[in-house]
């Protein structure tokens, strides 16, 4: 914290003057201090008082604001908004209290005056008393002279008042003495003009052991909400401004991001929002060092990466340290390992871009495959954008996110990284196994075997109709989420005989049905479902029907129990069916609409699955997009 001369902070220990005396009395004197921190407390059964600290840029001091101080500074929070954190107070009746419960002392404040703000960073470290206050004790400190020409060994006596700041490495305890032995003393500061010189050596000496002392700290060791750490290292990324909706405003806002690399390869993100973006987005540099401080720290429970969130009182100084490494380590995983690995794993991947799916300004979506299997990799945003992406190109990714739902992918997230070090052994070993090979087919599923995708399916269909095949019917087994079930007219009254099963026609005047082919009646058939769909998945959608048998399957309910329900349970039931990832076997024929020829497809069978385990599943996909999209980042 920087206060200029000029500041009207009084310093710490003037609270202290002549302790002994003062201890436990009212004091008048009037101080000034900038506070930190505001915790309410109930003393008994009506008495509020306030826990907080007393500044002065160096040092802070607990303080207890108690009776009319408290009520002062209740109002100043709570009615006139006034942030205690930059608050200068000016102390009018006060005291020095010691804590045996907590063998130490505070500042009980019954009246103050509010002076102003004054806007800083914290830095201050705690005042001990004890330390700070030596005169308290009157040490007498002896310092021995050796003369090494002659044997007169004279002494020189000080009270400790008179000594500013002393270093003792070597020193004796003799009767409420210091013995230090001169010979031995590291370096002592008297408070004696003869001594200035080493003074001010003592003080370029101290402020060396403070940088060496400021301990810099390591990623591997950052955990979430740590204080006082000094983090040094390497900007290897650094993005433009993007953009983020604020979950408490609902406003699009924006940010960017960095990517610290420190002495030990290992990253870390950095995140600048609002003031934070203002003050430093025109400030840093991707490729320069700084030392970092004052940022709020978090930690990814699933996958341990570790981000910063840097405000507007962070600190962050360029550094001469080029020590500090260029390129984040890579620990790369085949894809099929990667299969095996936990939802939300981190992964650092080398692989050949097989297909495009999708290249808009917002979502990049494309098949990749190594030497071991085929993954769809989604780069998710604007910083995307620019990214050309070519089929047959090999791409070096750090720090993608494995989603392990039943549609296995690999998603950008705020640590991912576009490596462009193609020297790596990892692309080496890749292109020489790729060579003659026929990159369109590697890898790729058989798709009269297995199950398809829906993109696969509309492929198959296209096929069809260019070869003219569309009086045949054909089978394939799909992945897909089923959304969007129609609601109404979904069912229909049915003919009783077996061999027929259409449609009833109703008759109200003589309050039956009849049907038209068997041309027989009867008053209450049972309802079929004839339920329409629309079946998606990752990549694109379709619409199909599904029957009487399969849409109770799918529905858990038959149609005359669903018709006997309100409409708003009717809804329910719809609503809890939606979205669930199925295995489906559709049937495919071809119908003429009006000349033009249109695939038809029929659900004929769905394979039970934990409906439940994934729809979680699928839900939580969905979430995650939606914060990938940056929607849903909260401040
Ligand atoms: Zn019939």
């Amino acid at each position: 914290m920087k206060i200029h001369s000029d500041s009207p902070l009084s310093k710490i220990d003037q609270l202290f003057n002549n302790l002994d005396q003062n201890l436990s009395k009212n004091q008048y004197i009037r101080l000034q201090f900038k506070l930190n921190g505001y915790k309410e407390k109930k003393l008994g059964q009506d008495q509020v008082i306030i826990e907080t600290s007393l500044i002065d840029g160096q040092y802070s001091q607990t303080a207890i604001l108690i009776g009319k101080a408290a009520e002062l500074i209740k109002v100043y929070q709570n009615e006139k908004f006034i942030n205690v954190n930059s608050m200068v107070i000016q102390l009018l009746q006060w005291k020095v209290a010691y804590l045996e419960k907590n063998k130490a002392y505070t500042i009980v404040i019954y009246e103050f005056q509010y002076i102003g703000s004054l806007d800083g960073e914290h830095e201050c470290t705690q005042y001990n008393v004890d330390q700070n206050c030596q005169s308290q004790k009157k040490l007498r400190v002896t310092i021995k002279q050796h003369n090494t020409t002659n044997n007169n060994t004279s002494h020189q006596s000080y009270i400790t008042n008179s000594i500013k700041k002393v270093k003792i490495e070597n020193s004796s305890f003799i009767k409420e003495s210091f013995i230090i032995d001169d010979n031995l003393l590291n370096i002592s500061v008297l408070d004696n003009p003869a001594n200035n010189k080493q003074s001010n050596q003592f003080k370029d000496y101290q402020q060396q052991q403070l940088i060496q002392q400021q301990e810099l700290t390591k990623i591997s060791v950052m955990y979430p909400n740590m204080k006082k750490w000094v983090l040094e290292g390497r900007i290897i990324l650094k993005s433009e401004q993007l953009d983020f909706r604020c979950k408490k405003t609902d406003m699009i806002s924006r940010y960017f991001k960095i990517i610290i690399l420190d002495c030990e390869q290992e990253i870390i993100v950095g995140l600048f929002y609002e003031k934070a973006l203002s003050k430093f987005f025109s400030v840093l540099q991707q490729g320069k060092v700084y030392t970092f401080k004052n940022g709020c720290i978090g930690q990814d429970k699933a996958n341990g990466t570790k981000k910063i969130t840097f405000n507007e009182y962070s600190i962050i100084s360029e550094s001469q340290n080029f020590a500090i490494p260029s390129a984040p380590q890579l620990n790369f995983s085949t894809l099929q390992e990667i299969e095996t690995l936990q939802h939300n794993s981190i992964v650092d991947v080398v692989a050949v871009i097989q297909e495009i799916k999708q290249d808009s300004d917002s979502c990049k979506s494309f098949i990749v495959f190594d030497q071991t299997t085929r993954l769809s990799v989604k780069l998710w945003g604007a910083q995307y954008a620019n990214i050309n992406l070519q089929k047959g190109e090999i791409m070096v990714f750090k720090g993608l996110k494995f989603y392990n739902t039943n549609f296995k992918s690999l998603n950008s997230d705020h640590q991912t990284m576009i490596i462009q070090n193609h020297d790596l052994n990892e692309v080496k070993q890749l292109k020489s196994w790729l060579a003659g090979k026929n990159i369109d087919t590697i890898m790729k599923p058989n798709p009269d075997n297995s199950t398809i995708d829906l993109q696969q399916l509309d492929e198959f269909v296209i096929k069809l109709l260019n070869e003219g095949k569309t009086q045949q019917t054909s089978y394939k087994y799909i992945f897909g989420y089923i959304i969007e079930l129609q609601e109404n007219r979904n069912m229909y009254p049915c003919c009783p005989s077996l061999r027929c099963k259409s449609k009833m026609e109703e008759i109200p005047s003589r309050k039956t049905y009849r049907c038209k082919k068997c041309l027989t009646e009867n008053p209450s058939p049972k309802f079929s479902f004839v339920l329409r769909v629309t079946i998606m998945d990752e990549f694109t959608n379709i619409k199909a029907v599904i029957f009487d048998d399969i849409a109770v399957k799918l529905l858990g309910i038959t149609a005359d129990q669903l018709r006997a329900m309100s409409h708003e349970d009717q809804r329910n039931i719809f609503l809890s069916k939606e979205f669930q990832q199925k295995k489906m076997k559709v049937q495919i024929q071809f119908q003429d609409y009006n000349g033009q020829i249109q695939p038809k497809y029929n659900v004929q069978d769905i394979v039970d699955i934990d409906y439940k385990e994934l729809a979680t599943q699928a839900f939580e996909m969905f979430d995650e997009l939606d914060n990938l999209l940056n929607l849903s980042l909260v401040l």
